[in-house]
């Protein structure tokens, strides 16, 4: 019997490790290899360096990341930038030393300039100038998806990026601070209808227009780019350029979405705005062609997703 593949889900623990390695898991072809950060510290160059020796991975998908909303990002710069630079820069080269041919790196779409044209294009990478209040994750992951083509182009790996858009659902960071949009807003809509609060306060105008996608979606989208064949992948990819994003391609206000969030939780006050908050960028909805072209749309619509995650928020309350 031929051994079975063995792939090293990084950051298995996080959101879109943990729908990784169930959608592996779920498949059962492959040994899923994991690691609790007390097990092994992927920012330390020697564990990560003794772990690739020893344990003959063959496929590393690279979900590992130190990640937040605006006001963590905008408060922490140089965690963001340390942490990241540390686990990608340990993993894809380490990777490499230990013989990974294959390894799927996760960006963000905050790689792209503030004010790049939407649908933001592949091709739009380093046009410009980048939004201020993420700007050290977004430096982290550039650079991230630089040592994946320097990489192949060098040592003739097959080092794939994924970009993906404002993601959420289930193992979500519900944290009032320090998480994303949704997560944030279904935590404050939760307890404003608890407390009979006759007002919800939105950070920033409401005015940003961003797009969202379901983390199993994310999953599933992950395991497709990592499975597509060189050939396949190459074709649909300009030369030079190994990242693909990953959305819906379809985007709305901040405002629409706190309605949407309001309505799924049966939550009935007033919307109000603190434009004391940062908006952000204007507008970040990816352009999906090319990932349309090999083969992948999302499936979860906005309130399906959000249903979920709130479910997933009130079964947190109870862990
Ligand atoms: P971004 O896409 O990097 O800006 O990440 P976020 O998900 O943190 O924020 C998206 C937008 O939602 C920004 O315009 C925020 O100002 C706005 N927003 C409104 N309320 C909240 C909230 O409670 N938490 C967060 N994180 N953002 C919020």
């Amino acid at each position: 019997m031929s051994r079975l593949e063995r792939i090293f889900v990084a950051g298995h623990r996080g959101m879109v490790g943990s729908a990784i390695a169930r959608k592996l898991h779920e498949r059962g072809d492959t040994a899923v290899i994991a690691r609790t950060r007390s097990e092994l510290d992927l920012a330390d160059q020697a564990q990560v360096r003794d772990f690739f020796a020893n344990e003959k991975i063959d496929r590393v998908y690279l979900a590992a990341a130190h990640v937040g909303g605006i006001l963590a990002n905008n408060t922490y710069p140089a965690e963001f930038i340390y942490q990241n630079i540390m686990i990608q820069t340990n993993i894809i080269h380490e990777a490499w030393r230990g013989g990974v041919e294959k390894l799927l790196f996760l960006g963000s779409s905050c790689i792209y300039p503030r004010l790049a044209p939407q649908p933001l294009t592949e091709d739009s990478l380093l046009t410009g100038v980048l939004e201020q209040t993420n700007e050290p994750y977004a430096i982290a992951k550039i650079a991230g998806i630089k040592l994946c083509e320097s990489y192949n182009r060098q040592y003739g790996t097959d080092y794939r990026s994924v970009m993906p858009t404002n993601l959420y659902g289930i193992g979500d960071n519900y944290d009032a601070e320090r998480s994303h949009v949704i997560p944030g807003l279904l935590r404050r809509f939760h307890e404003a209808k608890q407390n009979a609060a006759p007002e919800v306060v939105i950070w920033g105008t409401g005015k940003p227009m961003r797009e969202f996608l379901y983390v199993d979606d994310m999953a599933e989208a992950c395991l497709h780019v990592m499975d597509l064949s060189a050939d396949t992948y190459q074709r649909n990819t300009q030369p030079m350029l190994s990242h693909i994003n990953v959305g819906t391609g379809e985007d709305l206000t901040i405002r629409e979405l706190a309605t949407i969030i309001a309505e799924v939780i049966g939550y009935r006050g007033q919307i109000a705005f603190d434009s004391t908050k940062p908006d952000g960028a204007p507008r970040k909805v990816m352009d999906v062609s090319r990932l349309r072209n090999l083969g992948w749309r999302a499936r979860t619509g906005l309130r399906e997703g959000l249903a979920l995650a709130y479910a997933d928020f009130l079964a947190s309350t109870r862990r």
